[in-house]
């Protein structure tokens, strides 16, 4: 059982990450290996105190040199729920799982907003992860929404097994085909059904259908992590980054604006300090 388990490698779950593994504590760090999108896609960061016009590849590769001098590793996997077991917190990951007695989301902030409907069939239809759910649509005719190229490697999975696959591609340069694959393009619209999933409505056509993939780096915190407290997408959260729910803490972009690296990094500090002394109380 880990202390805690930090959800993000954006610059809150990295300090949190700094914060924990200074005070001894037995935490994991997952998510992507090459730490957040988001750091190497700034060309110059004026606002950050101690490394003035720094470029986000700069950055990137101080936090990486930082994270190793401190003998952190990053466990590189896609959470993709976070149960409270009464005391501590079941992590899931595709087929894995994990325990922790406290778990920080430092997960960000989605690009792309759930599509009405999405949120209301999660688990009736709607699924965010390949590995979990693949097998419940086995022979079935299904859609995949993808955001980004490197989730095709999903989509392909799901091809190997459903009858039919409807594939939607929000990026360039798709490059998924097979007999049973449709590529469309265009955003939908909503996703409807009564007990289960249904359809997809795009703006052109209704695709009748069994289940829906949505395939995305990020996912919604609510949705993540049932009975946590949302507002506007982002995690109810105090000045100590508590959220209603005992042991879990949230930090960075996913807690609200500003949008800057500063408030996620001392977000992600607040919420290590939290995690310490909610373990030295349990
Ligand atoms: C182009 C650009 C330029 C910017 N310039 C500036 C600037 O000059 N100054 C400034 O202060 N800010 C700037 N920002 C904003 C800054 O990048 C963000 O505020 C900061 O990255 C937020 O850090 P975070 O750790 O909260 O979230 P993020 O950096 O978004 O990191 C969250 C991480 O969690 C991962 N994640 C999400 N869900 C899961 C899951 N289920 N399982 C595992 N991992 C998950 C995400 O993939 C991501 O890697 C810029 C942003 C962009 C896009």
């Amino acid at each position: 059982m880990f202390d805690c388990i930090i959800i993000g490698t954006g610059p809150a779950g990295i300090s949190a990450a700094l914060t924990l593994k200074s005070r001894g504590k037995n935490f994991m760090l997952i998510g992507s290996a090459g730490l957040s999108a988001k750091i190497s896609a700034a060309e110059q960061i004026n606002n950050y105190p101690g490394l003035p016009a720094v470029e986000g590849g700069a950055l990137k590769a101080a936090f990486m040199e930082q994270l190793a001098g401190m003998g952190i590793s990053i466990t590189q996997a896609s959470v993709t729920g976070v149960y409270d077991m009464g005391g501590y917190y079941g992590v899931l990951s595709g087929s894995d799982s994990y325990e922790s007695k406290t778990v920080i989301l430092a997960v960000g902030v989605e690009a792309v907003k759930p599509v009405p409907g999405e949120l209301e069939f999660l688990g009736r239809g709607v699924s965010y992860c390949a590995t979990c759910d693949g097998l419940l649509y086995r022979g079935k005719n299904i859609v995949v929404v993808c955001t980004s190229k490197a989730m095709e490697e999903e989509a392909e999975y799901l091809a190997s097994l459903a009858s039919s696959l409807t594939f939607v591609p929000l990026y360039k340069g798709a490059s998924l085909s097979g007999g049973n694959v449709t590529v469309i393009t265009g955003m939908p619209v909503a996703i409807r059904g009564s007990q289960r999933v249904e359809s997809v409505e795009f703006r052109d056509r209704v695709v009748p259908c069994d289940g829906v993939f949505m395939l995305k780096s990020a996912i919604a915190p609510s949705a993540l992590v049932p009975g946590l407290n949302a507002e506007g997408g982002h995690v109810v959260v105090d000045r100590s980054c508590r959220t209603n729910l005992g042991g879990l803490f949230a930090a960075g972009d996913c807690t609200g604006r500003p949008y800057q690296y500063a408030k996620a990094v001392g977000e992600g500090n607040v919420a290590a300090h939290s995690v310490c002394d909610y373990l030295a109380k349990v």
